[in-house]
Parts: C-alpha cells; structure tokens; sequence
C-alpha cells in the first residue's frame, strides 16, 4: 500500500509561514516532540493499568538520537503509536488545523510577541527540518506499521512500513540552518533545560559508570544517560515530604545559592489546577537580582522563568516552580493580563503566601523576627502594592524600635507610644530615624524626651511610610531630624525663642554670608535651654518631596 496526498489546507503553504513566525525561537521543536512521545507512553501504560492492553510495556523510556553523518535527530518512545488512518487524523488534520488557527487567529497580532508561545506541537519540526519521518505502530493488535513522510510542503506520503515494536519514531531530516541541533551538548542542554521533570525517562546517548560485576571487581559500563526526574518534589503529597526533600530540591534548581528560610508548597486542583513549590530565598538589599527565578511549567514540561503576569510583582523575588495546565501559554503576553485564570492564580499565590506568613509569625514568634530582615522586604513590597495583601500583612508585618532593639506590630507599637507620643490632636505621633550614625544626636534628644524612634532604613521603607500614614487613622511618622523634639510631638506648650526678632534677623544674615546664598530659606530660634547647642533641621514635607523626586515620584 502506498498512498500520496495534499494535506488539505484552506490558507496558502503553511510551513515557510511556521519557519519565519517561530524564527527565534526553534529549540522548542524538542521539547513538543518529546513531550508528544510522553504522552503516547503515558496513554499506552494508562491502558495497560486500565486492563485495556495485555501486551508487555517493554522499556518505555523515550530516547532521542542524533545521527550525524545522516543528518538525523530520531525521537522514539513505546507509546501507543498510530494506524495510518490515525496518521491521516491526527497528524494531517488536527495537528495541521492546529497551526492553521494559530495563523488565522494571530494574523494581525505582534508576531514578536508570540513566538514561541504558541505550541505547535508536531508541526514545531519544520522549524529544523526539511523532511519529516513517521515510523509508527499501533498498540492495536492486527495493526499494519505505517510510514508518513512529508518534505515541509502540504504534501506528504503513506505507506506501509516494517516496524514490529509498538511506538513511534519521529526522524527529521535537520536543514542546513540548522546543523547546530545536531551537536550532542546542544541537544542535551534543550533537553536539560525544557524536559528536566517530565514524567517518562528520556534517554540521550550513555554515561559511563562504575559498577560491581560478577568478580566482585569494579567494572566500567555503558548505561543510558538518563535527562530528567520523573518525581520532582513538587507532584508529591506534602506529608510524604521532610524538610530536607525541600531543601534538596531547592539546591537541584539553584545550585549556587544560600539556603532558603522557608516554602510553601502549592496545591489545588478547583477551580484552576495548580501546584508547585515557592521559596524564600534569603534576600539582602538588592531586589533586582532575585527576580525571574521562578520556572513556570505545564504537566511539568518546562515553559518559561518569564512569570511577570502569572505571579504578583511583589512575589518575583521569590523562587520555585508553579506547574499549572490551566494557564495558556500559547498566547501573547497581553493576552494572559486579562486571563480569568492568571487573575485567580494570582490571588491564590497571594492568600497562600499571606497565609503561610501569618502562620509563621503565630507558631513561631521568634524565629519569624529573625528572618523579618529578608521577609520584611516581600511583606513591605506587598503591602505598598497589594491591597488584599495588605489586609492580611498588617497583622504580622513589624516595626523595630531602636531604643530596645525589639520588634513590634503596628497595632503593638501604636500602643506602646500612645501615652508619651500622642500630640494636642490626639495623633499618633512615630519618630523614625533612616541613617542612625548620622542623625544620631537627635536620636538622643529624643530619647532624653522619652521618646521612642523607629528603625526605618530600608530600600521600600520611605513608600512604607507612606502606607502606613495613609492606613491608619491619626498616625503621623516624623523623622527624628525633621524639627526640634518639642515640636515633632506638638503638645501645644509654647516653645518660643529667647532672642528677639532683629537678633534673629542679623544671625539670618550671618549665615547668608557665611554661605554665600542670600536666596536661602532660613529660620533661625534660640530656644530654652536643651541639650545640644545648636540643631539643624529639615522639615519633614520639604525632605520627603525632594525624596520623592529623586526617587522618580514613586
Ligand atoms: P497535541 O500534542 O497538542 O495534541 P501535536 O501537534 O503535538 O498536538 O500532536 C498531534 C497529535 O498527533 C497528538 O495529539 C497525537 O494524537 C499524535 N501524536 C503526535 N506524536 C505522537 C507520538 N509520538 N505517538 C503517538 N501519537 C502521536
Ligand atoms: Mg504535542
């Protein structure tokens, strides 16, 4: 039997549209054509379980080859493998309509913007091929082996082939833009990087090792080079895992990094499907350099460490895996903000991270405070950002006083200062400091007055600032440089100076000269006896707005 025919498409030749609209991005052909062969293996052994097959598995590993001289990359896999006329449906019209709605949909799209975000599975060879091969046999029983070939035009032919071994042997005949995919280190670096925990063994050439043989002598063998962990930590139940597996796992995605504090691991199956693990990494100063280290993966093919719209901004900075079905990849990035699904996602990873927070800080008050120096910047950033974070973060995110060095709550704090700092109108008045070695005089001032200051000199503390006057009723937060004590907490005693008006006028002057600025706005006050002779400040209002400015208006 053999039979020719034209893939029947509705659009011109669609194949040179496929090469130029995926240019960039041509690697992905590996991983839709491995992960093809997963499922046919993962099919065939559900079928097996299921009683519906009684053949023998055989070793169902996938196993990809490259033939160098012949120009070859063959993918082979024990799956359930295709009858010819299954070649025709599956192959012919539905992977082909596939990519023929790929191209009516996104016509008038920004093509940069979804290359590689479209999976177009089996159709991705023609990327690096310019003749595709199909050796199959069907887990049937009675089934004829069959033998699909197409050259990278809509027509393509069929006839019988001579395989006996159920499954599926993809072979392309790799074009001459693309040599670079018939190097071993290329091949297992996409391997590495796309099929790392795919649930089937996946095989590229052998590794030597070391082994007992008979004589009880060690012995050097051939065994498969095994790619992936079909069991990553994440797929597994929770109670099944100790505190090590996490950290293990961590060290297998980061080799190179700290330890992380804690995790959360993810799970859900209604109304998205959702699982995974999120670290806290030990984070210091820098936020920037914490950010794309989570991998996103779909039925733990690997898809992308570019989350932005899939986790909240503020979360990036941590890292880990999310798997999820439910999150469509194959669509433009723009796409995916407006997704229903992105959005529940979102709130989810949110609440759960609120959540395992305020867990933390219930069970385990003191370690908690240990870690709020990394942990504080995720809970500030979250609660500047994130509104619904926000509600849950101010019961565990702290304040810390430098007086005693201890950590308190906001809600904890206001009372603590209540009776000494609250000003004539019944405001909450919380001095801060953000540079103690510099303002370490008026620390002490307003330490003598008996009054409390916060340690507030973080990279997000000047916006956290901002959140909390605005969050809280009659709270106000000075630094303690801003003003004299006496009027910082304005208890409405007069404090008047001691000179009169000329002599302030002529030390006004003094100063002008001395720095040689007659446009500068000065105030000058004697003021009863304090403890430092003479004090400089800065109003609050004044400092913050060129803060503000120099920080880009944030
Ligand atoms: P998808 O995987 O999203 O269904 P593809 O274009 O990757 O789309 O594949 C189209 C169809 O071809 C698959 O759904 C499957 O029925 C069939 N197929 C592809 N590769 C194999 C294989 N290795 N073994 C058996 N069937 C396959
Ligand atoms: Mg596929």
């Amino acid at each position: 039997m053999q039979e020719k025919g034209t893939i029947s498409v509705n659009t011109e030749n669609i194949f040179p549209i496929i090469k130029k609209f995926l240019y960039s991005d041509h690697e992905i052909f590996l991983r839709e054509l491995v992960s093809n062969a997963v499922d046919a293996t993962q099919k065939v052994e559900k079928l097996a379980a299921m009683g519906e097959y009684s053949g023998d598995l055989g070793d169902t590993k996938v196993r990809v080859a490259i033939d160098k001289e012949a120009k070859t990359i063959t993918i082979s896999d024990r799956g359930i493998g295709m009858t010819a006329e299954e070649i025709k449906k599956y192959i012919n019209q539905i992977a082909f309509s596939g990519a023929t709605e790929f191209l009516e949909k996104y016509k008038d799209a920004d093509t940069s913007q979804i290359i590689g975000k479209f999976g177009l599975g089996f159709y991705s060879a023609f990327m690096v091929a310019n003749k595709v091969e199909i050796i199959t046999q069907s887990y049937k029983e009675g089934t004829q082996a069959a033998h699909w070939e197409c050259t990278g035009t809509t027509d393509f032919e069929i006839k019988q082939a001579e395989k006996t071994e159920r499954g599926t042997d993809i072979i392309l005949h790799v074009n001459e833009d693309s040599l670079e995919f018939l190097e071993d280190h290329r091949i297992e670096g996409i391997l590495k990087k796309y099929c790392k925990f795919l649930p089937v063994q996946i095989v590229f050439g052998t590794r030597e090792v070391s082994e007992k043989g008979e004589d009880d002598k060690e012995q050097k063998v051939q065994k498969d080079n095994i790619i992936n962990n079909t069991e990553p930590l994440w797929v597994k139940t929770p109670n099944d895992l100790k505190e090590e597996d996490y950290l293990n796992f961590y060290r297998e995605l980061y080799p190179l990094s700290e330890d992380p504090l804690f995790w959360i691991h993810l799970n859900v199956d209604y109304p998205f499907n959702l699982t995974g693990v999120l670290y806290f990494p030990k984070v210091k100063n820098d936020l920037t350099l914490h950010k794309d280290k989570i991998q996103l993966y779909s039925r733990q093919v690997f898809i992308t460490d570019e989350v932005k719209d899939i986790v909240p901004e503020f979360l990036m900075l941590m890292h880990g895996v999310i798997d999820s079905p439910d999150i469509p990849l194959n669509v433009s990035r723009s796409y995916l903000q407006s997704d229903s699904n992105v959005k529940k996602i979102n709130n989810y990873i949110t609440k759960k991270v609120a959540d395992k927070l305020h867990d933390l800080f219930k069970s385990d008050r003191q370690g908690f405070e240990e870690k709020w120096e990394s942990i504080g910047l995720f809970v500030k950033y979250g609660m500047i950002a994130e509104e619904k974070f926000y509600d849950k973060a101010k019961n565990f995110s702290l304040l810390q006083s430098v007086n005693d060095d201890k950590y308190y709550t906001v809600e904890e704090y206001l009372t603590k200062i209540e009776p000494t700092q609250t000003d004539k109108d019944q405001t909450r008045v919380l001095l801060y400091t953000n540079e103690e070695g510099k303002q370490d005089t008026y620390i002490q001032s307003a330490k003598n007055k008996g009054y409390d200051v916060l340690r507030l000199d973080g990279p997000l503390d000047s916006h956290f600032i901002g959140t909390i006057e605005s969050k809280f009723e009659k709270v106000s937060l000075k630094r303690v440089d801003a003003d004299i004590v006496e009027r910082l907490i304005d208890k409405g005693e007069k404090v008047e100076s001691v000179l009169s008006k000329s002599e302030e006028e002529k030390i006004v002057e003094i100063f002008k000269k001395a720095l040689n600025n007659d446009k500068l706005d000065l105030k000058v006050e004697a003021l009863p006896a304090d403890d430092m002779p003479v004090t400089i400040t800065l109003p609050e209002f004044m400092r913050r707005m060129e803060e503000m400015a120099k920080s880009g208006g944030g």
